[in-house]
């Protein structure tokens, strides 16, 4: 009998050893045995799966391979030791030297640096579209363009994208359609179901939830995860064994943690809507949200994060921020703690003023990812602070 895929991220894992334990064992370990020549001979020359070295495959990376395959829906899958290598490998495993990747102009930091400054120096061309005008996408698709590379809800904006409309452009033209999934996590959305080629996670934020370790992961396509795996198993991007044990185990609590993160967030920024200090609050499953209809029909609930815009721009951001007693300044997102961050100050920093304006990183944006911590102690906080602004 085939599980729920809920009960599959609950009940996968690797097989028990003669210990008989009942949670899920770590295999912290760098190499495995062979019996004998042959056997190792063998699964040298790839006649065998039998693992050789953790940087090639380990058994507790797998499982957590395994059970984000099962929630994406995707046919295959390659972890890796933090979101940003599994996006990097997505590239450097598929495009090459004369391809054209086109991507969503609003996508995380780190992401519009390797498209910007790296690519180029392999030969591979790029070009953006904006996550306001889609009708325009298909007009930037050149006959070299080779992927369509975004996020939704985008960061840090929060925009929605029409997975269902990009997914049939991308088949209509034959372009991989790969897609950080980061944000909304499997629980929430599958953009599989709606034509995805390639997933890709950080598995830093959400899924671990708790601000422990690093990891990320590449699900999809069988034949495209093959030439990611390979280029992975000779570069060496490969996840701890401990942090795929930490996260495997964070996969089995992903969906009651994102239900409660997604009604705090959604109690919190309804209840900002009309504050004086504000010039505008959102959050996709918002009705002022202008896709809150397209959030809707693609995604569970609107996620963990929402984000408002200060009426006093850059000193009040830092203001609000100096002012917070119980949130966290941090670098991170998707955590059990609440935390707020200033994008145009941080994350962003490294745009140009043109280039944050592009994306709608305003002075005054706030983002902030909701906690688990009791609904109103996170609400009270922000009230406060937005006094002080
Ligand atoms: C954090 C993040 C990444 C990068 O992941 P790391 O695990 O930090 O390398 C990529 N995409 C999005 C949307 C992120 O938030």
């Amino acid at each position: 009998m085939e599980y729920h895929p809920l009960t599959q991220a609950i009940r996968l894992q690797t097989e028990r050893t003669n210990e008989m334990e009942h949670s899920t064992p770590m295999f912290l370990t760098s190499s495995f045995l062979f019996d004998n020549a042959e056997d190792m001979r063998a699964a040298f020359a790839d006649e065998t799966d039998d693992n050789i070295y953790s940087r090639f495959s380990n058994p507790t990376v797998q499982e957590f391979t395994d059970k984000m395959c099962v929630l994406e829906g995707a046919e295959a899958g390659h972890s890796t030791a933090s979101g940003m290598s599994a996006v990097f490998a997505s590239f450097m495993a598929l495009l090459k030297a004369g391809d054209h990747l086109l991507a969503c102009n609003s996508i995380f930091g780190s992401t519009h640096t390797i498209i910007t400054k790296y690519l180029p120096k392999y030969g591979i061309e790029y070009s953006y579209v904006s996550a306001d005008n889609p009708e325009e996408w298909e007009a930037a698709i050149r006959p070299n363009t080779k992927m369509l590379y975004i996020e939704t809800p985008t960061n840090p904006g929060l925009d929605i994208l029409d997975l269902e409309v990009i997914g049939k452009l991308t088949k209509k033209h034959n372009i991989i359609l790969n897609v950080d999934n980061c944000f909304a996590t499997p629980v929430n959305q599958r953009p599989i179901e709606f034509g995805a080629d390639l997933v890709v996670h950080s598995a830093t934020k959400w899924i671990d939830g708790q601000g422990r370790v690093l990891g990320g992961v590449v699900v999809g396509k069988k034949e495209l995860i093959k030439e990611i795996f390979l280029f992975c198993r000779s570069s060496g991007p490969a996840l701890s064994p401990f942090n795929a044990w930490v996260l495997s185990k964070s996969l089995e609590t992903l969906d009651v943690r994102m239900e409660r993160h997604a009604a705090n967030a959604l109690a919190i920024a309804t209840k900002l809507q009309n504050h004086p200090k504000l010039a505008s609050v959102k959050y996709p499953f918002l009705p002022s949200h202008p896709k809150m209809e397209i959030a809707r029909k693609q995604m569970k609930n609107g996620g963990g994060l929402f984000c408002f815009e200060l009426k006093g721009g850059l000193d009040s951001g830092r203001k609000f921020l100096d002012s917070l007693k119980l949130m966290s300044l941090t670098a991170n997102l998707g955590d059990t703690r609440s935390i707020a961050s200033h994008p145009a100050s941080t994350t962003h920093a490294k745009l140009t003023e043109q280039e944050r304006q592009a994306v709608g990183i305003t002075p005054g944006l706030i983002r902030i990812s909701v906690g688990l911590e009791y609904v109103d102690d996170i609400l009270n906080d922000i009230l406060q602070a937005l006094e002080k602004c």
